[in-house]
């Protein structure tokens, strides 16, 4: 016990709008040595792990939101009701945003660190998020990563993936950057359409990640 690497792993900061192929690269990702974490995940458990955002969310958008367990102790937050509020309110967007940003942020630290004391600890992790230049999050991110896909394609993958109507894909597209917006400020972005090949992208991008910048 005790052996307590120095180095942290550096950070691939993976991004994309909804429907793009984020989970997917990651899932690629892990399986050629990277493993990844994704702060849509995080955001999901952020509210059964933190009891004081959810009475917070109670107290500003009704005791209604919360989900209990069958002794009537809030356990969880409908964030499907949540979302219906918060995306049709930018400013309830951002309070939401701000109260929930740091918490995801130190899951993320607190997963990097565990990953220094793994048996192979690795040199790059995954950092998966829709909103990663939105949230500055990329200032954080040794190279980041974009994945592009056609709207149509994109649309058509969450409504089979999440079975939601294609307007409801429409409005959290619209909440996000461009893919124009974020290509722009990627370091790297691969095209995950129908007609593309998604592993020699992954395969070159793996191969030129740097190497000297410890
Ligand atoms: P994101 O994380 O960017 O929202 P996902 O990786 O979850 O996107 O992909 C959305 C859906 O589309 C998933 O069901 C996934 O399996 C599927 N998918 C991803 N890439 C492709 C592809 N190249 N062709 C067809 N379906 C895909």
């Amino acid at each position: 016990m005790g052996e307590f690497p120095t180095t942290h792993p550096r950070i691939i900061g993976l991004t994309g709008g909804i429907g793009s192929g984020k989970s997917t690269v990651r899932r690629v990702l892990a399986a050629f040595g990277v493993p990844g974490w994704s702060a849509d995940d995080a955001g999901r458990a952020v509210y059964r792990n933190h009891p004081d955002l959810r009475r917070w969310v109670a107290d500003t958008w009704g005791a209604d939101l919360l989900i209990r367990d069958d002794a009537g102790h809030d356990v969880d937050v409908d964030r499907g009701a949540l979302g219906h509020i918060v995306f049709q309110n930018p400013a309830a967007l951002a309070a939401l945003s701000k109260r929930i940003h740091p918490l995801v942020a130190a899951a993320f630290a607190t997963w990097r660190l565990a990953q220094t004391q793994r048996e192979a600890p690795p040199t790059w992790v995954v950092r998966e998020a829709a909103i990663l230049f939105e949230s500055g999050t990329d200032r954080d991110c040794t190279v980041t990563l974009n994945v592009e896909a056609p709207e149509s394609e994109r649309i058509e993958r969450v409504v089979r993936r999440d079975g939601v109507a294609r307007e409801a894909v429409r409005h959290r597209m619209n909440q996000q950057w461009t893919d124009l917006q974020r290509r722009g400020r990627a370091d790297w972005t691969l095209h995950n359409g129908m007609r593309d090949e998604l592993l020699p992208q992954i395969e070159a991008f793996l191969e030129g990640l740097p190497v000297d910048t410890l």
